[in-house]
């Protein structure tokens, strides 16, 4: 089994080493975007079009797709993104939340089209997400999503809810009691997408250096160990990573989350398991378990384990610790305990998580500083839609559909100084931890307070 080296996705295209120069000098561009994951690049994208005379420069650390847009699980998801409630307190309320969500379920099928439309191969399918649940508890949080449908705007051929029977029909898990389906999310291979991009752009002349870390930003000017960068427009795309640098180190925590990938399972493991529309599929449970069918037949599976590092440290380039494979392995057998695929690969990588649990797209014209992320996990969409608003916002372009979203110019409180945080940390993942034993154990559909408790104390929705 490969352990790390940046991760599945990457190492398989060949794309997990720079293959650009780093920056030779000092140079002069318009714009200066720091960070070649999905927000930096997708920013670069919608700034061709709305500045297109402008010059444009991204910089990067290690090489495109280095961080979690390389390593991700591939869900281009309609899902919510971040906390409606601290969403909804803009100026047009939870109207602009619904308009979020509606973007994103919009997104699901506009980034493939947009692909497709310039020859890039991102290995997308558009079979939807299935939630299942294994305990009464479980089962009554899909209802109460199905539920609360109606408050976004969503109808039964957006969300609907499944018993056991009829989920079964889509995928065979042992033990499940019902679950939720939406034909909202469309899996890609994230680091088709990542690097993909990068080439359109570049096409578009836009100019990227790999290996290329930023020191420190300041209005006007970018510093790094090659040279510095001078910029009238200087825009943070670091997510998780921002804590590394000079003024971020609250502003947002790197969450961790590791993936195995299996070998690829035989037609007649497929047969036993079901699964042939390759939904995403993740649990109703308080940690969260998510898995895929990947475009080659194999499954990967993602959680957490212990999320957060001391001092909002990194991962080493993807690898991950031995306890959290087996950990994976296990969860793995509880869904099927039929098939016991070999695991090919195992990695990590790190989103970023804002102490409100939501995500910000900001630009102070009077400095020229700009920044877009915290996007909690959800960001395929988010970043797509997040480089639009970035984009209008440098161009000046006043009230737009993409500029009247929640996120715009809002700002998150600072997490708390160590070791609170850690020990937060800590507390709240074996808080959850504790509320699916408890919910295991009972038969009552009442969600765990252990689990409750962890919300109010992670901020978490
Ligand atoms: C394991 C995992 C699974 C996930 N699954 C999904 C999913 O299925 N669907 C979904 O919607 N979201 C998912 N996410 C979240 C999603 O991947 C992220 O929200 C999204 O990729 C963030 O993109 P980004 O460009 O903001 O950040 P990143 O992709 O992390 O990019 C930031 C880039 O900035 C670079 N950088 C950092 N510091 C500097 C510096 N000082 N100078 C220059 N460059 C720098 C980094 O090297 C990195 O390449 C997942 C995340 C993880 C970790």
């Amino acid at each position: 089994m490969l352990n790390g080296n940046a991760s599945f996705h990457l190492h398989t295209i060949g794309a997990n080493a720079a293959s650009r120069p780093a920056l030779g000098g000092n140079i002069d561009t318009d714009i200066c975007i720091v960070g070649a994951g999905f927000t930096g690049l997708w920013t670069a994208w919608w700034l061709r079009q709305t500045c297109p005379e402008r010059s444009i420069t991204l910089i990067e650390a290690e090489h495109v797709g280095f961080g979690a847009s390389g390593r991700n699980m591939g869900w281009i998801s309609g899902k919510p993104i971040g906390h409606r409630g601290r969403l909804a307190q803009n100026p047009r309320g939870d109207a602009a939340v619904v308009d979020l969500r509606r973007a994103c379920i919009e997104a699901v099928t506009e980034i493939p089209d947009l692909m497709r439309q310039h020859g890039v191969e991102i290995d997308a399918h558009h079979g939807g997400y299935l939630q299942f649940a294994r305990t009464p508890a479980g089962l009554a949080r899909a209802h109460a999503t199905v539920a609360d449908r109606e408050s976004w705007g969503l109808g039964e051929a957006d969300l609907r809810y499944l018993s056991a029977d009829a989920l079964r029909e889509h995928i065979r898990i042992d033990g499940v009691l019902g679950g939720l389906y939406s034909p909202h999310c469309t899996r890609i291979q994230p680091a088709k997408l990542a690097v993909g991009l990068a080439g359109l752009l570049e096409a578009r002349g836009v100019t990227i250096f790999e290996k290329t870390p930023a020191l420190n930003i300041a209005p006007g000017r970018v510093t790094t160990a090659h040279g510095t960068i001078r910029a009238k427009v200087v825009l943070r795309a670091t997510e998780a990573y921002s804590p590394a640098l000079p003024g971020h180190r609250r502003a947002i925590i790197p969450m961790r989350s590791s993936i195995l990938a299996t070998e690829p399972l035989s037609a007649a493991e497929w047969d036993s398991i079901g699964w042939q529309n390759a939904e995403g599929l993740y649990g109703a449970e308080h940690a969260p378990f998510f898995a895929t069918r990947s475009e080659d037949g194999r499954i990967l599976i993602a959680g957490r384990g212990f999320p957060y590092r001391y001092g909002s440290a990194f991962d080493q380039n993807g690898r991950i610790d031995t306890p959290v494979v087996g950990a994976l392995e296990q969860g793995l057998a509880t869904l099927f305990p039929a098939v016991r695929p070999r695991i090919a690969h195992a990695w990590c990588g790190i989103f970023g998580v804002p102490r409100d649990w939501a995500p910000a797209v900001s630009f102070d014209v009077a400095t020229g500083i700009g920044s877009a992320g915290g996007y909690a996990g959800q960001g395929l969409a988010g970043a797509y839609l997040a480089g639009h608003t970035l984009a209008d916002l440098v161009a000046g372009r006043g009230e737009t559909r993409w500029t009247r979203l929640p996120w715009t110019n809002r700002r998150s409180p600072d997490w708390e100084p160590e070791p609170l945080r850690w020990l937060g940390a800590r507390v709240s993942y074996h808080l959850f931890r504790a509320a699916d034993r408890s919910e295991q154990r009972s038969l009552t559909p009442k969600t765990s307070r252990f689990a409750r408790f962890s919300r109010w104390l992670s901020g978490r929705p």
